[in-house]
């Protein structure tokens, strides 16, 4: 893991490196074929413009005494000859070529002695053209030293003895483009060379900083990643929003949030199962050690207790027997509550009867403490949509502690009423109310141990109503006053029909 952090960075280094490699070779190599390719256009244009009347030269100069042809029609070779001494004597570089009307070649002076079999006649368009522009644009026509090729050039009409025809001057010959081409070839290679170096030189150093500046966001988020995972739980990532990878610095930071909320929610609940099974031992302990007393007792004297004493030690091993097993019953209920092991089976029902079915239920422990067990509101039927034993769950540990904690001749009141899309449910008593220092307490009573409030009961009944109401998305609260009574309240969504 740590490897593989610290090879991160070089890594991504290392691929930029090569992408700015690639690039800087991509790009010299471009701009050697361009500017090659430009810089012989340019030549050639250059020559061409210089040399743009060097054909209508040859006329004037040396058509205006003598005639290309002799008296039989062929042509007049003693002028060419000449022709070809001059040009020799002022530029190697230029091949002239006498063309008929369609651009047959009649004669031709050259001075390049290549094996190539010269063509016999070359294209006019470009010619025409060259002539129709007055020599001022760049064209290029037919090689009739090397067939396929273009080459620039300069040509003139002519017009002697009825016949017409085209002097035509190839001004990069053979033998001039292979020392322009080895020149610029050589010249190339150098500026090649040079350009790819200083490119380099100067790509090499913007690159460093570049890579060191676009890394740099990604260094500061490596050594924060690494000081969390090293277990500084406080490292995040400073101004996520001016961080290049935005959204990796807000996922970490929220990451790490969850991370560190997690692990107090872990340390807490910990810390509530601590408590609950430290609590949990001891109210085992309690009846248990009741239990054991009692059951010595009937062992040993078993023949000297009377019948009513007998009697009366069992009843107190069956009610303790009774309270071990209630508690364990709700022990039970609240862990897997806990645990989120129970999914609410929501479904419409009458809450109202519910409500009967109960209070009938419990007017009996009720009467017996001469307690007014009552529920207000019985005529109207109010359906809530909710889980039924979930719910008759929770209403039955509020009419238990309401009779445990109200004194003879109290009243304790459960009333229904639609508020809204909602039902509440209400549940009153005038019994001994709650201490105002514990009523934050009461629905995790683990949580906050005292002793003294646990006197009656384990403090379980109350957390496994929270947990039922948090199963509905609900809450429940408390009024209480001491010496006065306490209300707990809470909403059911109603049912609509
Ligand atoms: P217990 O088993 O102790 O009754 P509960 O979770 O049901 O556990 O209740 C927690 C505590 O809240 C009780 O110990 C008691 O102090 C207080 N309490 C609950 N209901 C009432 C009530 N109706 N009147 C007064 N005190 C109550």
């Amino acid at each position: 893991m740590d490897q593989k952090d610290k090879a991160l960075t070089p890594k991504l280094v290392k691929k930029l490196w090569l992408a700015f490699i690639l690039l800087i070779l991509l790009m010299g190599t471009s701009y050697i074929f361009i500017t090659g390719y430009y810089a012989n256009k340019y030549n050639q244009a250059t020559i061409q413009q210089v040399n743009a009347n060097v054909a209508n030269h040859v006329i004037q100069e040396k058509f205006a005494n003598a005639s290309p042809f002799l008296e039989d029609g062929s042509v007049n070779k003693p002028l060419f000859g000449d022709l070809m001494h001059d040009m020799m004597a002022v530029n190697r570089s230029i091949e002239v070529y006498l063309l008929d009307d369609v651009g047959e070649i009649l004669y031709s002076v050259v001075l390049d002695h290549s094996d190539n079999a010269p063509a016999k006649s070359v294209t006019l368009e470009p010619i025409k053209k060259f002539i129709e522009n007055k020599g001022n644009s760049y064209i290029e026509g037919d090689d009739p030293r090397n067939p396929g090729e273009q080459k620039i050039f300069s040509a003139a009409p002519y017009e002697v003895d009825s016949r017409k025809g085209y002097v035509y001057v190839i001004l990069a010959s053979a033998e001039f483009q292979h020392i322009s081409n080895s020149l610029l070839g050589s010249y190339f290679k150098q500026l090649g060379v040079g350009a790819t170096l200083l490119t380099m030189f100067f790509t090499a150093i913007i690159g460093l900083l570049s890579i060191w500046f676009l890394t740099k966001n990604l260094r500061l988020i490596t050594g924060t990643v690494r000081r969390f995972q090293e277990g500084d739980l406080e490292a995040r990532i400073e101004n996520p929003e001016d961080s290049d990878i935005e959204v990796f610095a807000h996922s970490f930071n929220e990451m790490a949030d969850t991370i560190v909320d997690n692990m107090e929610k872990m340390k807490s609940v910990d810390l509530l199962r601590r408590e609950l099974i430290a609590n949990v031992s001891h109210d085992l302990r309690t009846p248990l050690a009741i239990l054991k007393g009692y059951i010595e007792t009937l062992q040993i004297k078993k023949d000297t207790l009377s019948e009513v004493e007998t009697d009366e030690y069992l009843q107190i091993t069956h009610d303790n027997v009774d309270k071990l097993s209630n508690l364990i019953n709700q022990l039970f209920e609240y862990s897997k509550l806990e645990a989120e092991q129970v999914t609410p089976v929501k479904e419409p029902f009458s809450i109202t009867e519910l409500s009967h079915d109960l209070i009938a239920k419990f007017n009996v422990l009720a009467q017996k403490k001469e307690i007014k067990l009552e529920l207000e509101n019985p005529k109207e039927n109010c359906m809530v949509f909710a889980d039924v034993s979930l719910v008759e769950r929770a209403l039955q540990n509020l009419i238990e502690n309401a009779i445990k904690y109200t004194n003879p001749h109290g009243l304790v009141t459960l009333s229904l009423n639609k508020i809204g899309k909602n039902i509440e449910i209400n549940l009153t008593d005038n019994g001994a109310g709650i201490p105002l220092n514990e009523q934050p307490f009461i629905f995790d009573r683990y949580k906050q141990v005292n002793k003294s409030a646990k006197k009656q009961g384990y403090g379980l009944g109350l957390a496994i109503v929270k947990k039922i109401m948090d199963l509905h998305d609900t809450t429940i609260t408390v009024l209480s006053k001491p010496k006065e009574g306490s209300s707990f309240v809470f909403n059911l969504p109603a049912y609509q029909f």
